[in-house]
């Protein structure tokens, strides 16, 4: 019998509200989750590796100027991109990530060298953009990440001292446009990925839980795989994607419960506001959110694709 495999991938979580969401913009949102979580699983049917799987669907959105990572990456108060990103195999448990990067293109392939090629897990800043040129990679102009539609939002935003709008021209304004994604391959690998612009108007410098493994991203065979999207203050406080991991290990909780236990419980108790998505060692996959959406898809072992973006659609 085949080995199941199967894969799950985010947009972001937060405010979406069907009424600020016009035709066109859905489209072409859904049809970029679709080519994303597509790219992903071509990867897992022809016996790729978990990781490859997930980078490659990060990469495509973060190619994307949709989402709020790579292209289109929201701005610092300093009216900078600064991107987080990062990656962990479950079967060694091996990770990679970085943070504050400014000038690499697509973050997730830096944080997967960090994991192979350096005896580290984190790289910072500078630190992480020299050890990029030395493995071949571009410096890429801040122009390229630049959107007007981000700029817009960082003068609103400022002219508020938020870091949210509360009246919003965009109907995902108020959304942590964070992206991810978790996949189980047929060798039985579990793996995670994760990539963000962070936050609009945050103080630069800051650092959110994408950059953090236990945090935003986590992956263990045998156990589970999970990519976070949130206001990442409080994931990092709650240690989300490691808390649901832990769960389901200690407690023996199955996927959903362990998932819904902590983004509805101690996360939104807290006034964490965001969601996950997780796959197990079986290939069943978990998408998990206390907002009123999370732009998202998945393929489950059965080959079956779903694209979603409100929490009420089944
Ligand atoms: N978690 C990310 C951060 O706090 C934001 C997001 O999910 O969009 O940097």
């Amino acid at each position: 019998m085949n080995k199941p495999f199967s894969i799950a991938i985010h947009g972001g979580a937060g405010t979406i509200l069907r009424e600020q969401m016009t035709p066109e913009l859905e489209v072409s949102i859904r049809a970029d989750l679709k080519k994303s979580v597509r790219a992903g699983h071509r990867i897992l049917a022809q016996g790729g590796d978990a990781l490859d799987a997930v980078v490659e669907a990060v990469k495509v959105l973060e190619d994307s100027p949709h989402f709020n990572a790579g292209k289109g990456s929201v701005l610092t108060n300093k009216e900078m991109v600064e991107m987080d990103a990062s990656v962990m195999h479950g079967k060694e448990m091996e990770a990679g990530a970085v943070a504050g990067v400014k000038h690499i293109k697509n973050p997730i392939e830096l944080a997967r060298d960090v994991m192979t090629n350096s005896k580290h897990v984190l790289l910072i800043g500078e630190g992480a953009e020299e050890f990029a040129f030395t493995q071949g990679y571009e410096y890429t102009e801040q122009d390229y990440f630049y959107t007007d539609r981000r700029y817009e939002q960082l003068q609103s935003m400022k002219a508020k001292g938020q870091f949210a709008l509360s009246e919003s021209k965009y109907p995902d304004d108020e959304k942590h446009g964070t992206v991810g994604a978790v996949a189980l391959d047929q060798q039985g690998n579990l793996a995670a990925a994760t990539s963000t612009g962070g936050i609009t108007n945050k103080q630069y410098g800051r650092v959110g839980d994408s950059a953090l493994i236990g945090a935003g991203t986590f992956a263990k065979n045998g156990n589970v795989a999970i990519s976070t999207t949130g206001m990442g203050e409080y994931f990092i406080r709650q240690n989300v994607a490691c808390d649901v991991a832990a769960r389901m290990r200690y407690l023996k909780e199955e996927i959903g419960s362990a998932c819904e236990a902590v983004i509805q419980g101690d996360l939104k108790q807290m006034g964490g506001e965001g969601g996950l998505i997780a796959v197990d060692s079986q290939g069943q996959l978990h998408f998990s959110l206390n907002s009123t959406g999370m732009y998202r898809a998945g393929v489950d072992p059965q080959g079956n694709i779903e694209v979603k973006i409100y929490s009420d659609e089944i």
